[in-house]
Formats: structure tokens, sequence, C-alpha cells
């Protein structure tokens, strides 16, 4: 309820976009960092979970250029650990669709080497292109 009433006050289209996708208050986040700190894959992030949530209160459309929504594997360690029960992986996932939706594609299906497609399981080329891909 809240966060609905927050939401009729925000300006900005693309945050309105994310938050309605996701479902998460962004709002609520107060960038303690804890989410972050709990997070297995920060070495692989460009920007981390928090900042990647700041970017979005800010409507900063150059978080969907970021490698991090992309990283993101779905673990909860940073919603468990966040004390507002964010859930980052929602606005992960938020953001990876709202890419897919403008068909680009961070998988270029084409661009797998035979090699590749023989060694690599077929359950890990499926799981990557419904991530990946705006093919699903
Ligand atoms: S743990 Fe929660 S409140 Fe803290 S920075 Fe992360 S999302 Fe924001
Ligand atoms: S859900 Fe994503 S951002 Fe959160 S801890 Fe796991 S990998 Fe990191």
């Amino acid at each position: 309820m809240k966060g609905s009433l927050i939401l009729k006050k925000v300006n900005s289209e693309f945050i309105r976009k994310i938050v309605e996708v996701s479902g998460v208050n962004v709002f609520a986040c107060y960038q303690c960092g804890r989410c972050s700190a709990s997070c297995p894959l920060v070495e692989e992030m460009d920007i981390l979970p928090n900042q990647m949530v700041r970017l979005v209160q800010l409507g900063n459309e150059e978080v969907l250029n970021t490698a991090t929504p992309w990283i993101c594997a779905t673990c909860f360690s940073c919603t468990a650990r966040c004390p507002l029960g964010i859930d980052i992986a929602k606005l992960a996932e938020a953001l990876r669709s709202i890419s897919l939706r403008k068909n680009i594609d961070k998988v270029k299906i084409n661009q797998i080497s035979f090699g590749e497609l023989m060694k690599l399981p077929q359950i890990a080329l499926v799981s990557n292109f419904r991530k990946n891909t705006s093919v699903s």
C-alpha cells in the first residue's frame, strides 16, 4: 500500500516500469550494503547489487547497460540478509526483461560455435537462452 502511494508520486516512467514489472519497492532501500556483502557473485559484477538498486531509485537508465542484472544467479542470499527483505533477484529479472523486450539479446545464438554446442549440456544451453535472449 505504502509502495503504491509512493509510486503515484514518481515522475519517471522508467522507475514506474521497473517497479511495476518487478513488484519491488526500490524506495525502501536505504543503502546499507548488506545485500552486496552477502552476494557470492560480486566479483563478477560491474556494479554492486546495492548500486543497482540506487541507479533504479535515481531513474538512471544506464543500469540497463550494466552486467550485474545478467550475472545475478537468483540465489536470494541478498534478500535473506536485507533488513527489509528487498527482492533484488526480482529487480534484476525486471531489468533483464526490459532489455530483452527491446529485442537486444545478451547471447547471440548464431555465434555459439559448433564445438561449444557439442560440449555444453543441453539444459545449460536452454537455461542460457531463456535468461539471455528474447527468443522463448
Ligand atoms: S540490504 Fe536491502 S536495504 Fe540494504 S542496500 Fe541492500 S537492498 Fe538496500
Ligand atoms: S540474488 Fe543475485 S544479487 Fe542477490 S545475492 Fe544472489 S546473485 Fe547476488
